[in-house]
């Protein structure tokens, strides 16, 4: 059953205010709050098991080591891969990238291959391609996206050429709110045998992933974003491509054997986990998995649909209102922008009525340029959000209309 007034109870923060207002917290997209149950393993981490995990023999170590490790099979059942050697602990979704983006370039590319991206992708899955790409010649092509904010597949399959070595693109826009169909690109990239990224960054918090099912070679995605801890994410590979990659980073627990002539490298998925792991965030992590598993991601997914719905119709009634983004398939996300009224004057004004939402460019500037403006103001709904707080949405976004 879906208790929207118990959800609400396991996460304390959403009782509190800001300014005198009851806080209405529409920024999802860029974190979302965390249940009581994923706070408090952290705690209970640290007062009860804490050492280091892996290298000790003693009696904490390895019931760190068991958490820890017992955490990555939570998340490889999570999204079902087939075995925890394809499941790496990263910092989050932007490390996931820069890592495949580094040892792929590195191993499996030459001067003049092509990476292909998307027009809509958040900076981290464009600048990570451009740092490696200056480094060795490589050319990065975009897919390009229609007035609506889809991606353009006919011109997508275009693209791909001989020289195509990978094709990396987001799942759903953190700025629109598309989902892209990345069944199909997956199925078109693979019948030209090149493998492909998804960052899976704004969907892994609101739909069910099963990444055998996707057939994605990598998919990433940060904890923080599905009510888990900041600095955990993951980078799920396919073993037969993680095998082919060398290290992102070298020190501890990557290694098998180091000497000042050669070094061997560790197994998967230690290979790629240099140095102490956050291991109390992955217990943290875990529960936050148990906590939306509890839910049910179908649930959610359709609790925040009827939010999406919702909020678009009553944002529509609204005079001079401007959505960005509307694909036929969207996630619970609505950027828009309303009359003449700068994003960040509208963002901080919202602010003062006790609703948190984001402005700006949102880490898209080549998307933003695309659609024709500097930013939008960004509502984007978790499954703890009410139609309630949509109501204290519209009518903060008509007040601060008269105020103009
Ligand atoms: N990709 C997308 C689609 C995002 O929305 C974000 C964060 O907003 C990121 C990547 C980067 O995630 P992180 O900052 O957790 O590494």
């Amino acid at each position: 059953m879906y208790d929207i007034k118990q959800i609400r109870e396991d996460f304390p923060i959403l009782s509190r205010s800001v300014y005198g207002k009851p806080l209405v917290y529409l920024d999802n997209g860029a974190t979302t709050q965390k249940p009581r149950s994923v706070v408090d393993a952290i705690a209970e981490e640290y007062y009860s098991v804490n050492a280091n995990v892996h290298r000790g023999v003693h009696f904490l170590s390895q019931q760190a080591t068991d958490l820890h490790e017992a955490s990555r099979e939570r998340v490889r059942a999570f999204i079902n891969a087939r075995s925890t050697s394809e499941i790496i602990f990263t910092r989050g979704t932007t490390e996931s990238i820069n890592l495949v983006a580094s040892s792929f370039v590195e191993s499996q590319m030459q001067a003049g291959d092509e990476v292909i991206i998307s027009q809509m992708e958040h900076h981290s899955n464009i600048v990570s391609w451009q740092l490696q790409a200056m480094k060795k010649g490589i050319i990065l092509k975009v897919i390009p996206i229609n007035d609506a904010g889809e991606l353009l597949l006919d011109e997508f399959e275009k693209l791909i050429t001989p020289r195509t070595k990978i094709v990396s693109v987001m799942h759903v826009s953190n700025v629109l709110g598309t989902i892209n169909p990345i069944k199909q690109i997956i199925r078109i990239a693979h019948s030209h045998n090149v493998p492909v990224l998804i960052d899976g960054a704004q969907s892994v918090p609101h739909q069910k992933i099963d990444v055998q099912e996707l057939d994605a070679d990598f998919f990433v995605f940060s904890a923080h974003k599905m009510y888990g801890p900041t600095g955990i994410g993951v980078l799920y590979g396919k073993e037969a491509w993680l095998d082919k990659l060398p290290p992102y980073q070298g020190g501890g627990e990557m290694i098998q054997n180091v000497s000042f002539e050669k070094t061997t490298f560790n197994v998967l998925p230690f290979k790629f986990e240099a140095g102490t792991p956050d291991y109390i965030g992955t217990t943290a992590f875990a529960k936050a998995i148990d906590y939306v598993e509890a839910l049910g991601l179908e649930n959610i997914a359709a609790y925040e649909h009827e939010l999406l719905t919702y909020a678009t119709q009553e944002m529509k009634s609204i005079k001079g209102m401007r959505i960005i983004g509307e694909a036929e398939q969207k996630s619970g996300v609505i950027s828009f922008l309303v009359g003449d009224i700068h994003h960040f004057d509208m963002g901080t004004l919202l602010d003062r009525l006790g609703i948190a939402v984001r402005t700006g460019h949102h880490c898209a500037e080549p998307l933003m340029r695309r659609m024709g403006i500097e930013g939008t103001v960004r509502a984007s709904f978790g499954l703890y959000n009410t139609k309630e707080e949509i109501n204290v949405l519209i009518e903060g976004i008509k007040r601060v209309q008269t105020m103009f």
